[in-house]
């Protein structure tokens, strides 16, 4: 949990001080101390800025590396074994999102907001769009990762069976125990595969944190 701070005008320091912030005199910044009930101090919390704010990006989840992820499901029609790939995505990775303003002006001016980094390792899903560099990257891996309609409606980014074509969709492999991306023993976990890739990052996706117990337990390769 990141520190919180404040802005305090000098002309109110001593009310804040009063009411429980404390002065950092390294960072020069008032914050509120752990164990203080942040609910008095909550006028000098900073206020996003329009200024400060960037226009939505193309894509909305970046980092400055990644991993590509081999795993294996069992195909649900023709029952072979085929391998399947996603996206490993480190604590660093950050995720675009929108701020939405006090006053109703400020919301539908534009679409802006900010880059936040939740701080855990995740996988992602639901990919609907990927930069070309990171599309080029899986294609060394796969050419069964492709855009198609979900049965629940909606197009995303989907492996395909390497035997027989058909779609292995998200929610099985992603959301399920013991599914292609949800290890629940250290044992499943060994058996993916995770190969580091030196560039950024960028696609529009979900980034779910069901594999992160087990990640280290997974093999770790460089890029060849
Ligand atoms: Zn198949």
């Amino acid at each position: 949990m990141p520190r919180t701070d404040l802005k305090v005008p000098f002309s109110q320091k001593d009310e804040a001080k009063s009411l429980g912030a404390r002065w950092d005199p390294t960072l020069k910044v008032w914050y509120v101390p752990d164990g203080v009930d942040i609910a008095p101090l909550v006028q000098w919390l900073p206020v996003a800025k329009e200024d400060d704010l960037e226009h939505e990006p193309e894509f909305l989840v970046r980092s400055p590396y990644y991993y590509v992820i081999e795993s294996a499901t069992s195909c649900w029609k023709c029952f072979n074994s085929t391998r399947v790939f996603s996206f490993v995505l480190p604590e660093e990775h950050e995720q675009f999102e929108l701020v939405e303003g006090e006053d109703e002006g400020f919301t539908l001016s534009a679409n802006r907001g900010e880059w936040n980094c939740r701080g855990y390792r995740g996988t992602a899903s639901s990919v609907s769009s990927l930069s070309p560099q990171v599309a080029k990257q899986l294609s060394r891996f796969t050419e069964n990762f492709k855009s198609a309609y979900s049965k629940a409606g909606g197009r995303y980014m989907m492996n395909h069976c390497e035997h027989c074509g058909s779609k292995q969709g998200d929610f099985f492999m992603h959301s399920e125990p013991g599914g292609a991306f949800f290890p629940t023993s250290p044992e499943q976990a060994s058996r993916m595969i995770l190969t580091k890739i030196n560039e950024r990052f960028e696609s529009n996706c979900g980034v779910g944190f069901a594999s992160d117990d087990f990640l280290d337990c997974m093999r770790v390769q460089e890029q060849g």
